[in-house]
């Protein structure tokens, strides 16, 4: 099988068994690989109802068919699951070396099942698999486990981890790399967690086999080319997505005090100059030009001396502006804990903000709060409730849970000020200032990811410029973005080449053709159809569990209160509008579900039958 290691990993941790199993050609076809292949698994082998903390819950870790080859920007990996936090199929993507060294090692999946009865990590060496005793690393920071693992096995091996917040079960907690590179939405740590596997080490000395290698030469060259005339290569390799910090505050993109959107004094401390000034090296993933990754140091204040890798724009947004904080060391040292305890950086800066409103509001108190006062801008209190959001305590242990479960927990009409879809956080973009991208977290079949539908027609005017604010039209586009990232996310490619049009759908389908000689992949048009078909896999999925269009919501908030500041001003997001629209382009029916007719288009025959039996 060319472009893929032809084999799936399952590993049962209950009965400390490593099985090795063929990768499916006929799944190949349809699915391609990396999310599709584990969204295929997950509706094959999660029936409906499973605890995600329970040992009938699967981890998935996927790579795709170039991950590990000369294409860039192609070897993320993701993690697979249903999840603690949404009780929905969740997908969560992360760069750095571990996606290409699993690939290397000879596999395109790994499937985790069962329950260790006390902490393990497995250790997969080329082919080679143990279950080794972890009782020592449990408790630790990712950082201190990193190097215990990386000692006992070997120094050029590649971790996924998690850390005290995984251990925890927090829903909020990520699946950390050995270089801070992180699956962090969804509560992919916690899953973990519950299986008692607190890392997966992995080294690996095989290449995939390149069905022609001239032609996929000649592909890569044009992406390289592609990636270095394209406008946005310079500001990305220079700064990251930190460039778009400013910009988007401006934009009305970076909503600030928990989506209250007021203006934010002092906003220009994270111009792009500001930031640029922290920055001591720059780093990125296997086989990528862009380099997207940078270190920043802080020399002054009190946390001085931190080293470490920098917030994304997220990351400014969740412990900077959505709390009113413009204290950049601040941010950093947060960012830095988060790592350290295996934390989603998003969901925990919005449950901080949920927090800092209900005290703002008088629905919570110093008695319930541990002694804390919760300000606005006070950038003393964000590294205290982090720790306590990954250690569970006192209020922290609330907000461990998400912030929906949270806001049900408190009562007294917390909900109101809980910002999430299906249970997931919102991330650093308000639907009033752009409806499709708003659409996309309201259909998510993961609830508010930004990463799963990034609209760039509305946010960066390409490959056409549209009005942020119409709602005509928005199904159409949405839905082109969700497809999209779906077909991208099979390599397993990075999504911001996507966003850029530094690759494109056809550009992909050279590189799969030459990578694998499977004909149907020579047709850019079949890519299109897969990602169709994988995004309605997805959303099947929940809808086999109950969970369909009453789901696709917005925060009342987002709803109800105009935005106040320009260029905004006046904008609330129409979701009943905007959802009709999109259900009709989708072809699903009125309730959200995929209709049969779809599913069978789609050639997903199997999935309307079960479907039909529930729906
Ligand atoms: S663009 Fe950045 S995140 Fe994406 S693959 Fe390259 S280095 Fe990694």
């Amino acid at each position: 099988m060319f472009g893929y290691m032809g084999q799936i990993l399952r590993i049962d941790l209950t009965n400390k068994k490593a099985t090795v199993e063929p990768l499916k050609e006929g799944v190949v076809k349809k699915f391609i690989g990396g999310r599709g292949l584990g969204a295929k698994i997950l509706w094959d082998e999660l029936s409906p109802g499973v605890d995600p903390l329970s040992p009938q819950n699967k981890l998935v870790f996927v790579v795709g068919p170039l991950t590990g080859t000369k294409a860039q920007s192609t070897s993320r990996w993701i993690a697979q699951f249903k999840s603690p936090l949404t009780g929905t199929y969740f997908r969560s993507v992360a760069g750095g070396f571990f996606g290409a060294e699993l690939k290397f090692a000879g596999y395109d999946a790994i499937i985790v099942e069962g329950r260790s009865e006390k902490p393990v990590y497995v250790w997969i060496n080329d082919g080679e698999v143990e279950f080794r005793d972890a009782e020592k690393i449990w408790g630790m920071t990712t950082n201190a486990a990193r190097e215990f693992l990386l000692e006992e096995t070997d120094r050029r091996a590649r971790i996924a981890m998690i850390g005290p917040a995984g251990e925890r079960l927090v829903k909020i907690s990520a699946i950390v790399t050995d270089d801070m590179r992180t699956a962090s939405r969804g509560g992919g740590g916690a899953v973990m967690g519950s299986k008692n596997l607190k890392a997966i080490v992995v080294r690996g000395t095989k290449r995939p086999e390149i069905y022609d290698e001239d032609a996929f030469n000649e592909a890569v060259k044009e992406q390289i080319e592609s990636y270095r005339s394209n406008p946005g290569f310079e500001g990305f390799h220079n700064l990251g997505t930190n460039f778009a910090v400013y910009p988007f505050y401006t934009l009305g993109h970076f909503p600030t005090y928990n989506f209250k959107q007021k203006e934010l004094e002092g906003a220009e401390r994270f111009q792009a100059e500001v930031l640029r000034s922290y920055i001591v090296k720059h780093q990125g993933c296997y086989g990528c030009m862009i380099r997207c990754g940078k270190t920043f140091k802080l020399t002054k204040g009190p946390y001085a001396g931190t080293v470490w890798d920098f917030p994304e724009y997220e990351t400014h947004w969740s412990f900077g502006g959505n709390l009113g904080n413009i204290n950049i060391e601040s941010i950093v040292y947060a960012n830095m804990l988060c790592d350290s305890y295996g934390l989603d950086t998003i969901s925990t800066g919005v449950a901080i903000a949920f927090a800092i409103e209900l005290y703002e509001k008088g629905i919570i108190s110093k008695s319930e709060t541990d002694g804390l006062e919760l300000r606005w801008g006070d950038p003393d209190v964000i590294p205290e409730l982090v720790k306590r959001i990954a250690l569970r305590i006192g209020l922290g242990n609330i907000l461990a849970e998400g912030t929906k479960r949270a806001a049900e927990v408190i009562g007294r009409g917390a909900e109101k000020y809980a910002i999430h879809v299906k249970g997931l956080e919102l991330p650093a973009y308000d639907p009033r200032s752009a409806k499709a991208h708003g659409l996309n977290l309201a259909t998510s079949p993961i609830g508010a990811s930004h990463c799963i539908g990034w609209n760039k027609f509305e946010i960066m005017g390409i490959p056409k410029k549209v009005d942020p604010f119409a709602t005509e039209g928005k199904g159409e586009i949405a839905k082109y973005v969700q497809d999209e990232t779906a077909i991208a996310e099979t390599a397993v490619f990075c999504i911001f080449p996507f966003n850029t049009e530094m690759v494109t759908v056809d550009l992909y389908s050279k590189l799969l053709y030459a990578a694998t000689g499977i004909e149907e992949f020579k047709d850019p048009k079949y890519l299109w159809l897969v990602g169709e078909r994988i995004f309605n896999l997805e959303r099947a999925f929940n809808a086999r569990e109950g969970i369909d269009g009453k789901y696709d919501t917005m925060p009342e908030r987002i709803v109800k209160e105009p935005v106040p500041r320009e260029p905004s001003k006046g904008q609330v997001f129409e979701l009943d509008i905007l959802l009709k629209d999109y259900y009709k382009v989708r072809g699903w029916d009125e309730r959200g579900i995929p209709t049969k007719e779809k599913l069978k288009e789609l050639e997903l025959q199997e999935v309307a039958e079960e479907l039909e039996k529930v729906c």
